[in-house]
């Protein structure tokens, strides 16, 4: 809408000098013209100089309110700048936030310059490389050999696995994408974890074809004789019960690695059921006593009623992992027993016996798979070194730590701590502290 003021004055002033001059007074008609050219004069200035003064301000101000003509000009101006200002204001908040969240990041990145100095680093960054002040190159925070080359190639398809002086232990992987400008963004990812899974599963391989190859070469071997040589009826016997003897052994580690991975698989897990312990138990010990044949004095106090809440079929497995050790690690005449304790709410299962021991350096790495004390008595008594491994995937999945306390040439008690949820306990059960080897305990989870 047009100003009615900025027209209507000087219409209104041009008819007046019009009318007087009409009226055979120029001198008065050109007084009052030139009066008001004068007036004009001075009221352009003026607002051109307040606005000439506010563009000098140092921060924008608030424009200066105009008058008249001024007046929709200069409002205009006003909000333009208020838009703008707000506009910065909401694009600096966004900003600021951007950088936040660019700082919680807990990959370090940095950006690089077509000389490869560091034009920005995020906090990570800056704490892992000690990174200070822009425009520095990045060999001054990053200076191993192998960076330098990995930088230097070019060949940024592939990341580069990398150990930091300042971060003992852990691994690193860097990762550098060039953008068009030549620029580069440096991403450093700590990838401790991940190393340590890639150590443990190509270990874990190497276990498996090593356990595997000592088998199948004694029955390969055995096997080739029986073909190639005449033998006579007790040796093929004798072949044929080693060729027995390292198939079972083979299939037992078939079956406790299958068991492991379905242990490992979360999506597997059945549901809880309640367990009448006394009667799992007895019959174990009877499957412990056909083992032991007859060597050791072996028995059972867990108390009749007792309930436990669990998988049926994976807690017979832990116990009966526990006591198949007992016997294999038990010197003929030993004792072993299944024992239940009570403390503080929670309810532990023990496995007690009499043997040969556990030394306490040993202690902490009983659980890790393909892990033996005496690699030789465990092969001879047909372990395959996943026992415990098995035990204590159970444990976890049932939210029970395994308890371990042994010492070397007294015995050793594995137990299985349960949760005060998981017992439905008899009226009866015993809240004495039970006897087990004094020595070194090891609580695994
Ligand atoms: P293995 O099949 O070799 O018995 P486990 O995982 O069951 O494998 O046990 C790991 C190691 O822990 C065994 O090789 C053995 O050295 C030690 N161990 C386990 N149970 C006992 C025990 N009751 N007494 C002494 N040593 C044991």
């Amino acid at each position: 809408m047009m100003n009615a003021t900025a027209f209507g004055i000087p219409v209104l002033v041009a008819l007046i000098g019009a009318a007087l001059y009409r009226a055979g007074m120029p001198l008065a008609a050109a007084t009052w013209l030139g009066a008001w050219v004068i007036l004009l004069g001075f009221y352009h200035g003026y607002f051109l100089g307040r606005l000439n003064h506010w563009s000098g301000l140092p921060k924008m101000r608030d424009v200066p309110i105009g008058f008249a003509g001024w007046r929709r000009p200069m409002d205009k101006l006003a909000r333009f700048m208020r838009l703008e200002s707000e506009e910065r204001a909401e694009l600096s908040d966004e900003l600021e936030q951007l950088r936040a969240a660019v700082d919680r990041l807990p990959d370090g990145l940095m950006l690089l310059d077509r000389f490869n100095h560091v034009e920005w680093a995020n906090v990570t960054a800056r704490d892992l490389h000690s990174v200070f002040g822009n425009r520095r190159p990045v060999h001054h925070f990053l200076n191993q050999p192998e960076f330098i080359d990995y930088l230097d190639a070019g060949q940024y398809a592939a990341s580069l696995r990398l150990a930091l002086p300042n971060r003992p232990g852990r691994t690193f992987e860097i990762r550098l994408h060039a953008s068009d400008d030549a620029k580069k963004l440096l991403i450093i990812r700590d990838i401790t974890d991940q190393a340590r899974l890639d150590t443990m599963r190509s270990d874990f391989v190497a276990n498996v074809s090593h356990e595997i190859r000592t088998p199948i070469t004694v029955i390969g071997g055995f096997a080739e004789t029986m073909l190639e040589l005449d033998l006579d009826p007790d040796e093929r016997r004798r072949h044929l019960e080693s060729i027995a003897k390292h198939s079972r052994t083979m299939q037992r580690l078939v079956e406790d690695l299958l068991t492991l991975s379905s242990l490992e698989s979360a999506i597997d897990k059945p549901a809880d059921e309640s367990i009448a312990l006394e009667p799992l138990c007895d019959s174990l010990i009877a499957d412990a006593g056909a083992l032991s044949g007859g060597r050791h004095t072996i028995e059972s106090s867990i108390p009749p009623g007792l309930r436990l809440l669990g998988v049926s079929s994976e807690i017979e497995s832990a116990i009966r992992n526990l006591l198949s050790n007992a016997v294999r690690y038990t010197p003929e005449g030993g004792r072993i027993s299944l024992e239940w304790l009570e403390q503080r709410g929670r309810g532990a299962i023990s496995v007690v016996d009499t043997g040969i021991g556990i030394p306490a350096d040993h202690l902490p790495r009983l659980t890790e798979r393909f892990y033996r004390v005496d690699r030789a008595r465990s092969r001879v008594t047909g372990g395959t070194g996943l026992g415990l491994a098995i035990v204590k995937h159970i444990a976890n999945r049932h939210g029970a730590e395994l308890l371990i306390e042994s010492r070397a040439g007294k015995g050793s008690r594995f137990s299985l701590r349960f949760g005060a949820g998981r017992i439905i306990r008899p009226e009866s059960a015993p809240q004495a502290p039970a006897s087990g080897p004094e020595g070194a305990a090891q609580g695994v989870r």
